[in-house]
């Protein structure tokens, strides 16, 4: 069967169907089918496997992911897409396009619908990226039953996802992200392979998510606020970060000081020299003096 992204069948489509690109809604549509298969290989997606999608457009990855999943359940926002997916995804009848916004979407209850309970799903998506973040941020702060997250995004993006510690990337999306996955980039990829081409380089992501968290935490959301608090200006010591901004209290100075070598971590260090399991420690010591920061 004749690919959706080629270069020529994507025009044809696109004329055909009369269709203009939206560019703020992030509609920079795939033209190479090996990228494609990269990204259905890299997820490692076979018939066992639920895939979820966040953003179809015209079909592109869509029937790639038809092909190697059990079922494919694809969020889009834009309903000028939904003819065109009618008539570009009609010899597959293992997809269902939910027509919803997918950070407004109630999309546990999708998904509980859509699938058994017992298929293992994984995210497969090249994603709009004016909403890269929260879209991954959905689905680990909610938990959503999904154990393996493949996207395509903003290299910028990617590189501080998979960033380690020490790295100028490292901060606290890193961190965000590796306290619920192992992250790794699996591939860069050329502005060229998409219509229209985007103004920056891409990566695909491969986030599994751990069994376990990497690091106990008293309390996630004061942990996030201490991540971020700690990078809030890179070049302050993580005490000046910490001391400005986290809410005034008496003697909050020598408190913090006293916290930060309880756990070893030495004031005058930078944020991004610690590492998860440190910023996990110094949060719990820090909870009871100052969770009223959440
Ligand atoms: N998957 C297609 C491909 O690779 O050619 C299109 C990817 S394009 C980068 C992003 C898609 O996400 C567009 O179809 C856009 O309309 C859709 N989109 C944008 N915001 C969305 C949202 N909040 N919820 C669901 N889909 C969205």
């Amino acid at each position: 069967m004749k690919d959706i992204a080629t270069p020529i069948r994507t025009k044809e489509i696109l004329q055909k169907h009369g269709f203009s690109f939206k560019k703020s809604l992030g509609q920079n549509f795939l033209i190479d089918p090996n990228i494609l298969r990269n990204i259905t290989e890299a997820a490692g997606l076979t018939k066992e496997f639920g895939a979820v999608e966040v953003g179809p457009g015209i079909g592109a990855l869509t029937e790639h992911l038809a092909r190697s999943a059990k079922k494919v359940v694809s969020f889009e926002i834009d309903q000028r897409l939904v003819p065109i997916l009618e008539d570009t995804l009609s010899p597959y009848d293992n997809v269902e396009i939910i027509l919803q916004d997918f950070l407004k979407a109630d999309v546990e209850s999708v998904l509980r619908e859509q699938f058994s309970p017992d298929d293992p799903l994984m995210l497969v998506a090249n994603l709009p990226y004016y909403i890269t973040t929260p879209i991954i941020m959905r689905v680990l702060l909610e938990r959503l039953p999904i154990d393996r997250i493949v996207v395509m995004l903003q290299k910028e993006v990617a590189d501080r996802i998979s960033a380690k510690p020490g790295t100028k990337e490292y901060g606290s999306l890193s961190i965000a992200i590796q306290y619920y996955t192992e992250a790794e980039t699996v591939m860069i990829v050329p502005k060229t392979v998409f219509m229209p081409q985007p103004n920056v380089d891409s990566a695909v992501i491969r986030l599994t998510k751990r069994k376990e968290p990497i690091a106990r935490v008293e309390d996630e959301d004061f942990f996030f606020t201490v991540t971020r608090a700690s990078f809030a200006q890179r070049r302050k010591t993580i005490l000046n970060n910490l001391s400005s901004q986290l809410v005034e209290g008496k003697n909050k100075k020598d408190l913090l000081v006293q916290c930060l070598e309880s756990v070893g971590v030495d004031p005058t260090r930078r944020g991004e020299t610690l590492s998860i399991e440190e910023f996990a420690e110094l949060s719990n010591a820090l909870y009871p003096h100052f969770k009223e920061n959440i």
